[in-house]
């Protein structure tokens, strides 16, 4: 059994390899075709549902420096199996106020800020730890009702209410598009997104950084990176499909 078990692994294992090789491939690729380098693209391996084990191997063999998971209980039962020495940790899921408290000094970066009331929640828990976090504003860029996140519209106002808060920084702007076969039409999202960090970056707002445009998942980061993209987020190109 034991032995079936590490077989797997090794198996599952070199899948893993093979996948991610791939995906960097491509994403040196789009930012060649982008007028970039694979340098200027950071590569977010989404960890949530995959054993510890796997992601050890990705980190420990494949120079993972970043992984995203989605849930504030996963990641905290997680994160004390995982080699994370070298390795940035960030939330990407959405987030509830009630679960701020727990999160808060667990991981650099909170991609999902999407309202003024979590973001004032997360600079109470910073100011109370004595440390900054780092979030990304999420942008609803296809305006749908079941995804989370601000509008596009709404997006610069909420960077000036963050920046008057303590202990708590913007680094950018998180999306996740509408799924779509339409390359045009997932184009001229992930080009909007950009020219709203563009936009926003010109405001010069106090405490406000545009530095993180993170767009681009499994089917669609090619197309985000063509569109400017600095952060990918990649889940089961590289583990396989997830089981939940
Ligand atoms: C799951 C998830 C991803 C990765 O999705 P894949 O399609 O598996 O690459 C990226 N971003 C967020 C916010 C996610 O929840």
């Amino acid at each position: 059994m034991e032995k079936l078990l590490n077989e797997y692994r090794e198996q599952q294992c070199a899948k893993i390899d093979e996948n991610l090789k791939i995906v960097r491939e491509r994403i040196n690729e789009a930012a060649i075709k982008s007028g970039r380098t694979a340098e200027d693209i950071r590569l977010m391996v989404v960890t949530k549902t995959i054993e510890p084990c796997f992601i050890n191997h990705v980190i420990d063999n494949s120079g993972v420096t970043l992984i995203g998971e989605n849930r504030v209980q996963e990641l905290l039962s997680k994160k004390p199996k995982l080699h994370l020495d070298d390795v940035e940790v960030h939330l990407i899921g959405h987030l509830q106020t009630n679960k701020v408290r727990q999160v808060v000094g667990e991981v650099s970066t909170i991609q999902s800020v999407d309202r003024l009331k979590v973001a004032k929640e997360i600079s109470k828990q910073s100011q109370k730890q004595g440390i900054t976090t780092n979030v990304l504003i999420e942008v609803n860029i296809g305006g749908e009702e079941s995804k989370f996140g601000t509008t596009i519209e709404n997006a610069p106002d909420l960077c000036y209410q963050i920046s008057e808060l303590p202990n708590i920084k913007v680094q950018g702007l998180m999306t996740i598009p509408p799924i779509c076969d339409d390359e045009k039409v997932l184009r001229q999202h992930f080009s909007d997104m950009k020219k709203l960090f563009i936009d926003i970056e010109y405001k010069k707002i106090d405490n406000i950084y545009m530095k993180i445009l993170s767009m681009g998942m499994s089917s669609d980061y090619y197309e985000a990176i063509l569109e400017g993209a600095n952060l990918v987020r990649i889940g089961s190109s590289i583990f396989g499909a997830r089981q939940y």
